[in-house]
């Protein structure tokens, strides 16, 4: 899109927001019903797109991408009413005779900057609360599930009028044009290093945003855990969309003693869920440039298990390494593919240690039966979001807000998080005439009375 036709786009947006009075919460929600209609009758489709963009099996797109989609939906057309009630607090003393309130309104105009590991659902689900709060969106999903784009492109132009809400495609130029613009929030999904060239562009109008990041996310095994489950749900969580996923675990830390024999585990859980020579419950990478990286990263490195890839497909097969060097590429950055490195470790504080050397990850996950131990892992360590005996699953619950700390990201949304996210709170204080007490205007004749009101709060 051209620079004059992005402005003219912002421009009709601003008009939409003009007249935001008429965008009633009921005329909202009832657009919130169409897009979840409109989704409904494209669900083939959407599998398709996914399908073609980096193979990712139609079980995994239900789950993770149209589930996700639909409970937020759901979530908003249930609670919007009742969440955007002006909410009254009690007021302060000083203000007597006043009601206060806390009005709940839109940013304004928000873009959202989508990536391509779940191509939908990190696309829509910003999209519904930005909406839900009365924002119009301008969306740019990632140009590296070109197919996915196309159908939110269609699915948002049947639903929306562009003053309100429109897909714009295109790479990282086009990605620039829109943040060279001016918007009232900015909502950005990818990776550390683009988060941070975001957050310096967006800095220049100061525009409030939340930051979507990625990380190492640790996951502990202790001697106490149950480790057949935690093979189970270790496999699961690092192998679904092939290991590009945000929260997956990045590399484990398991107890020295029981590591051979988790590690087992570990192999035949995997030979179990592929049994499927061709890996068709299984995606491939998104592109040739993030396969070789992977591969790349297993040059020198002691694969335990997989390792086999194919460059025709970009297929990299489920893989497991014996403590690479931390110095090494394998763990410099966040690995976003099917890689799993294992660590042993004797103490505490040696899993304190190689942990903190990271960035404060996106989520850290503990398996154990031991409650003083997780309180310990709890208390000294600070991450975006966790779980305990299991990977990834505090994604579902829309109750608790999702985001990282630190490098790992900046603000939380989903379910109610997602609303406080895209409205301001707009506070109001309503004094009454009937009494206006004289003390707070000159001339200063209280001190003392106030010195001794001031008692009361020292
Ligand atoms: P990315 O940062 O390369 O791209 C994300 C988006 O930013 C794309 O739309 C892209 O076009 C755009 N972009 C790229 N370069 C840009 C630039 N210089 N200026 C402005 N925009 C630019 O990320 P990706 O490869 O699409 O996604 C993978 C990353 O996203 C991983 O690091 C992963 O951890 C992270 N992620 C985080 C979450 C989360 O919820 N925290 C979810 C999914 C993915």
């Amino acid at each position: 899109m051209k620079e004059r036709d992005i402005k003219d786009l912002i421009k009709s947006q601003d008009n939409f927001l003009e007249h935001s009075t008429e965008h009633t919460i009921e005329k909202r929600i009832s657009i919130l019903k169409t897009l979840k209609s409109t989704i409904k009758s494209h669900e083939q489709e959407i599998v398709d797109a996914i399908y073609k963009d980096f193979q990712k099996p139609e079980f995994e797109v239900l789950t993770t991408e149209l589930f996700v989609v639909y409970k937020e939906l759901n979530i908003f057309i249930k609670n919007l009413k009742k969440w955007s009630k002006p909410k009254s607090v009690s007021s302060a003393w000083l203000n007597f005779p006043s009601s206060d309130k806390i009005y709940y309104v839109p940013w304004g105009k928000v873009l959202v900057i989508a990536p391509w590991n779940y191509p939908f659902q990190l696309a829509i689900t910003p999209l519904i609360g930005a909406i839900a709060c009365g924002n119009t969106v301008v969306l740019k999903p990632s140009e590296h599930a070109p197919h996915t784009a196309d159908i939110l492109e269609k699915i948002i132009s049947d639903v929306f009028e562009q003053k309100q809400a429109k897909v714009i495609q295109g790479a990282v130029d086009t990605a620039k044009n829109l943040l060279n613009q001016k918007w009232d929030y900015v909502f950005f999904t990818g990776s550390v290093p683009v988060g941070r060239i975001v957050s310096q562009q967006i800095a220049k109008h100061m525009t409030p945003h939340t930051l979507e990041l990625g990380g190492k996310n640790p996951c502990i095994i202790d001697s106490s855990a149950n480790l057949d489950i935690a093979a189970k749900r270790i496999c699961w969580g690092k192998f679904l969309n092939a290991g590009q996923t945000c929260i997956a675990p990045d590399y484990l830390m398991i107890d020295e003693n029981i590591k051979t024999k988790f590690v087992e585990k570990l192999i035949s859980t995997l030979k179990e869920f592929y049994k499927d020579e061709a890996y068709g419950d299984y995606a491939r990478m998104i592109h040739a440039d993030h396969f070789e990286k992977l591969v790349g990263f297993l040059d020198d490195q002691a694969v335990i298990y997989g390792g086999e890839h194919n460059a025709k497909t970009n297929f990299l097969a489920p893989t497991l390494v014996d403590s690479p060097e931390f110095s090494s590429d394998l763990m410099k950055e966040e690995i976003f593919g099917p890689i799993l490195p294992i660590y042993g470790y004797s103490t505490f504080d040696e899993l304190k240690s190689t942990i903190k050397a990271f960035d404060k990850p996106l989520s850290l996950y503990v398996f154990s039966e031991q409650d003083q131990f997780i309180k310990k892992v709890n208390q000294n360590f600070d991450f975006g979001g966790g779980v305990i005996n299991d990977t990834i699953v505090h994604f579902v619950n829309d109750k608790l807000p999702f985001g990282g700390v630190g490098a790992s990201g900046v603000g939380n949304y989903h379910g109610k998080a997602s609303f406080y996210t895209f409205t301001r709170q707009k506070p109001l204080v309503h004094r009454k005439n009937w009494l206006d007490i004289p003390i707070k205007y000159p001339p200063y004749t209280k001190v003392s009375s106030f010195k001794s009101f001031l008692n009361l709060f020292r």
